[in-house]
């Protein structure tokens, strides 16, 4: 992203109060900036499952996926993890065995390291902790932003608005909505998962996951696409099982909006179907209980998140798009919370170390 040019004080105004929204927030307050954090409350919302960071695995592999500047960072997500649950009490992370599907020679791998956030007991603690350190949480849906004297103005569903001199979005799938000018690889597909009752046990992947593979083509794609990925990780008391994932075609602006959802029936035909064809041992007993959720997931096609200020609109930020977020997440938040900063030596900083991960 470009460089801003020197960041006031004052509050922030964070849209999207998921993963990245919550752990910006906290980072915020460290440093002792006011925080309002506004997140889209519906029904669904309510239940607990709108939202990616609800319903994911939580997985964070402790070894860089990539050979990359940012996958060795995100590769020290777990000390982040502890930090965070030393400060602010139990997040819901872990550390949790690893078993690999598709893998002849090393089905469990015992020695790498790997742990994982429990989604659900996040969801619960979230708030409170939020509420502890001080942010203001508002529920509403954010449904369009205006520059407004020397800060941003949101327009909420219901006619009110809310104001800041620097505004953060981290709206998942919901960001390129609000603002249409952000760059195209900042792209969304849809997520389902089956819910089944019954859970514990280590988290289960895929040898070969699919879905990068699919992010990947995201810009290039003549017409929708799926995969499915046979995994399985614990979740609150049940357990999560299987992923498909499905693309919208390239020349479709914003696969997110609620119109372009695939049918959710056929996604987990498809779903089921793809497990059944995968023949893992540990997927049948369960197949039948699982009751079948998809969300809008925001990714970014080239495999880097959107992390800092956005190009010609002064105090406007993002912060999403991210390809494991439970690791990139924890060790990226300090980062733009520093760069955030009024102070122009500190913002200088995080900039640069930004710009070495690449972002
Ligand atoms: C089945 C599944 C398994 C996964 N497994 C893993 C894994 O093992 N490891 C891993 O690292 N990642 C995994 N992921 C991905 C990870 O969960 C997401 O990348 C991450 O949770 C994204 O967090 P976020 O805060 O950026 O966005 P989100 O979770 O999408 O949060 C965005 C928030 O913004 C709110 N919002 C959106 N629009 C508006 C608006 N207009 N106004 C107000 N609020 C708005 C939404 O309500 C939402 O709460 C998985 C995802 C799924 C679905």
């Amino acid at each position: 992203m470009a460089a801003a040019a020197g960041s006031p004080a004052g509050p922030v105004l964070i849209v999207g109060g998921g993963l990245a929204g919550g752990l910006l927030a906290l980072e915020l307050r460290e440093r002792g900036r006011a925080v309002t954090l506004l997140d889209g409350a519906d029904a669904a919302a309510a239940s607990g499952l709108a939202s990616p960071t609800a319903l994911s695995y939580g997985g964070i592999p402790g070894w860089p996926v990539l050979p990359t500047p940012l996958a060795r960072r995100a590769a020290g997500a777990a000390r982040r993890w502890r930090q965070l649950q030393r400060r602010h009490g139990d997040l819901g992370w872990r550390r949790c065995g690893l078993r690999l599907h598709g893998s002849a020679l090393a089905p469990w791998i015992r020695g790498l390291p790997f742990s994982r956030v429990d989604a659900v007991r996040l969801r619960n603690r979230l708030p409170p902790v939020l509420a502890a350190a001080g942010v203001q949480q508002r529920r509403g849906r954010a449904l369009a932003l205006e520059a407004a004297g020397a800060g941003w103005r949101v327009h909420l569903a219901g006619g009110e608005s809310l104001e800041a001199p620097q505004l953060v979005l981290a709206a998942g799938a919901g960001c390129r909505a609000l603002w249409p000018d952000l760059p195209p690889y900042l792209s969304c597909s849809w997520a389902g998962v089956l819910q089944l009752p019954s859970g514990g046990g280590p988290i289960t992947l895929p040898r070969h996951l699919q879905r990068p593979l699919l992010e990947r083509r995201a810009l290039q794609l003549q017409e929708a696409a799926w995969v499915v990925d046979p995994g399985r990780a614990p979740w609150g008391d049940g357990a999560l099982l299987g992923q498909i994932s499905w693309l919208a075609a390239a020349d479709v602006a914003d696969g997110s909006a609620p119109e372009l959802a695939p049918d959710p029936a056929l996604m987990e035909h498809r779903l089921r179907q793809g497990l059944a064809a995968c023949g893992a041992a540990w997927i049948s007993a369960l197949e039948a209980a699982g009751h079948y959720h998809q969300v809008p997931v925001a990714f970014s096609s080239n495999g880097l998140p959107l992390v800092g200020p956005v190009p010609q609109a002064s105090g406007l930020w993002v912060f999403s798009g991210f390809s494991g977020a439970f690791a990139q997440v924890p060790v990226l938040a300090p980062l733009l919370a520093d760069w955030l900063a009024p102070h122009p030596h500190r913002s200088a900083r995080a900039r640069q170390r930004l710009q070495a991960l690449g972002l």
